[in-house]
């Protein structure tokens, strides 16, 4: 079902890794497993008198490389299943772009969209409350994720602050007001663009009038899209959870963004045809962008996909099946690890301005992550062209050598 990850899609890479890299076998079952999994009840005054229950998580996979790090997420899907798998995703992801932290992952499950701001603040700071003991700026940092926000840091901020003192370094995100780093909203979707501009290039494709369809317009989306018409793409279809719109000559963004604000989605959009999800992923197009949910390109369409180049701007939205079949039809596809990393990248210069409590201005932000996704690229693709791989193969090597090595020099048990 598309949106519910399993833990074993994302084990299928790390083996593969680990086969490559030789890796024993005691380590492999030490590095593939999480080191902790909190599941904590939730509950919560609903405004219409209720008690409601929700069940939260918050899974620790590896530290080694440093303090765990991952974002929450707020899902009526949200599972310990998925919540693990994305975790481990966090430690690959953190450890392939050389950024001091290990991964975690959090997840309420319920649905925010039909939640009061009231009853989400209620929600945010229990659940905060309730896994405190585990997070800290030298512990376990959080940040957002699907249907969470800067708001929600915030209350996590504010929450965990009443019972530790001070803490903006707690969870990254936050509202610039009280600690966030300018440009950490935008940074998921600016990361995506520098590494399809960098793809772009190696891979031969002009970037010019290139057409590109976006699953999604949500944070990661948006920005994606609005960055890539910048560039010169031609976005010809995006969707949002009530639907998709397409148009061959190209969608205006800007235009787009005002229309969604107000309509609360993109359906509706004049001069548009309307596409379902499924057909949009279908399109053909240069580019295929997916930015919403995990495991949206599986076994049974990914024969149908028509692009030259699959973006992975979700987290894991093309199952193992799924990137077997891509394989065998030789589209390239860019893992998540690598193309929706900019979030995490911008998450690690919050936290050291909130350390250093020194701000940093835009330029030097934009700076920083571009030298710091390019640098991640280039590892990638070196391996890509030396060792005939695909990029999703090149990642989880250098990300799973570089895991392995941290839990060898930390010491094992004699
Ligand atoms: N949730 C984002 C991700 O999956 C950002 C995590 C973070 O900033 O810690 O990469």
């Amino acid at each position: 079902m598309p949106g519910s990850l399993p833990f074993e899609a994302v084990t299928q890479d790390f083996n593969y890794a680990c086969d490559r890299l030789k890796v024993r076998d005691e380590i492999r079952e030490l590095v593939r497993t999480p080191d902790r999994e909190l599941r904590v009840e939730v509950p919560v005054r609903m405004d219409n008198g209720g008690l409601k229950v929700f069940i939260g998580y918050r899974v620790q996979h590896n530290s080694a490389r440093g303090p765990y790090k991952g974002g929450i997420r707020y899902h009526p899907e949200a599972d310990l299943g998925e919540v693990r798998a994305l975790a481990s995703l966090m430690t690959w992801k953190t450890a392939l772009m050389g950024l001091p932290f290990g991964g975690s992952k959090g997840g309420i499950q319920c649905d925010p969209t039909v939640m009061s701001q009231r009853e989400l603040q209620e929600l945010t700071r229990r659940f905060t409350r309730a896994i405190s003991s585990i997070i800290g700026p030298d512990r376990d940092i959080p940040a957002p994720d699907m249907g969470t926000g800067a708001q929600t840091m915030a209350w996590m901020m504010s929450a965990y602050s009443e019972e530790h003192g001070y803490s903006p370094a707690v969870v990254t995100g936050k509202p610039v007001e009280i600690g966030g780093s300018v440009g950490r909203e935008e940074a998921t979707g600016r990361g995506v663009s520098i590494i399809i501009g960098a793809a772009s290039k190696d891979l031969g494709m002009s970037l010019q009038n290139s057409e590109v369809a976006i699953q999604g317009f949500g944070n990661v989306g948006s920005w994606t899209a609005k960055f890539l018409s910048q560039m010169g793409c031609k976005i010809i279809a995006i969707s949002d959870v009530k639907g998709g719109i397409y148009n061959s000559r190209g969608i205006d963004i800007n235009a787009l963004l005002k229309h969604a604000g107000e309509a609360g989605t993109v359906v509706g959009f004049p001069g548009c045809d309307r596409v379902s999800n499924e057909e949009l992923l279908a399109l053909k197009c240069d580019m295929l962008v997916p930015a919403a949910l995990g495991s949206v390109i599986d076994g049974s369409n990914a024969d149908r996909i028509h692009a030259k180049l699959v973006v992975e701007a979700a987290n894991h939205p093309v199952t193992p099946a799924a990137y077997e079949i891509l394989k065998q039809r030789n589209i390239q596809s860019i893992p998540d690890l690598l193309a929706n990393a900019g979030g995490v990248t911008v998450s690690y210069f919050e936290w050291v301005q909130n350390i250093q409590r020194f701000p940093w201005d835009m330029g030097r932000v934009n700076l920083e992550l571009q030298e710091i996704m390019l640098k991640a690229y280039q590892n990638v693709y070196s391996r890509v062209i030396l060792e005939k791989i695909t990029f999703r193969e090149s990642a989880f090597l250098i990300a799973v050598e570089r895991v392995v090595r941290a839990v060898e020099l930390e010491g094992l048990p004699q």
